[in-house]
């Protein structure tokens, strides 16, 4: 197997005193609750050097995706194509970040080969793959941005202070090891007022109690933080930001948390 690091303290609060979920463990990886402060998490998680090449999260995504289309019945597949077609048909979504972000340079964090933001907006990113980083550099360099490659929680550090009108984490922060540190990062890059949107999959909806270990939010060993919207509010305000929820209603049937964070104007 890869490299793996031993099984690692809760990355919330550094307490070792952590309780294996052993019904949600799968081959090698193990999930964990933390003791102290509830934080739930992957508890060993592979190096970012293995990230950079042998699990790029795009291979295993596929790869999971593929199995997990074989299992579903023909009910559930016509309903996952009329889902689909569905969210096609809203249009594009850029309007509706334009409205929580504002325009401007956007950091988009994990963001793969896609660019999913054109003018108003000023397309950055930092990506590890380096394949993925190659295609998105060329892509955002014709619109006027740039893409980073590293490891988000280490890269982000190397870009200007007080520099970003936004950041995007959309599908990201459960993806970061270090998810303290690339918070703090983009506190320390955003401009005051700048605001940060992330999307992560909600470990407290009613379809992970329903489903279990069939919930589609695990994916393993990509998925490294399972958040409740009470460890990403600590985790946002720990960094410095305000937070709110964006989903608030039926929070609890929505299988994912949207969180608008802001860096205060003045700090
Ligand atoms: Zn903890």
């Amino acid at each position: 197997m890869n490299a793996l690091t031993p099984f690692r303290p809760c990355p919330a609060c550094d307490t070792p005193d952590v309780t294996n979920m052993a019904q949600f463990a799968h081959d090698t990886w193990k999930i964990g609750k933390c003791k102290l402060c509830d934080f739930v998490f992957l508890r060993n998680p592979t190096e970012y050097e293995a990230l950079e090449e042998d699990f790029a999260w795009e291979e295993t995504f596929w790869a999971e995706d593929a199995e997990r289309k074989k299992k579903r019945g023909i009910l559930k597949r016509a309903a996952y194509h009329a889902r689909m077609l569905g969210y096609r048909l809203k249009g594009d979504p850029q309007n509706k970040y334009v409205k929580l972000l504002g325009a401007g340079k956007i950091l988009d964090i994990g963001c793969g080969e896609v660019v999913r933001w054109t003018a108003p907006f000023e397309p950055y990113g930092i990506e590890i793959s380096k394949h993925l980083h190659a295609r998105a550099d060329a892509k955002m360099k014709a619109l006027g941005g740039e893409c980073f490659q590293g490891a988000g929680a280490e890269r982000i550090f190397t870009l200007p202070e007080n520099h970003f009108d936004s950041v995007m984490m959309h599908s990201y922060l459960e993806h970061e090891v270090q998810y303290r540190e690339l918070l703090a990062g983009c506190f320390r890059c955003l401009k005051p007022g700048g605001r940060a949107f992330i999307r992560v999959p909600n470990f407290n909806s009613l379809n992970r109690r329903l489903v279990g270990a069939k919930w589609p939010g695990f994916r393993y060993p990509d998925h490294v933080n399972y958040f409740t919207q009470q460890t990403l509010r600590t985790a946002a305000q720990e960094a410095g930001f305000e937070f709110k929820l964006t989903n608030k209603a039926k929070i609890w049937l929505d299988d994912n948390i949207q969180a608008l964070l802001t860096k205060p104007a003045v700090t």
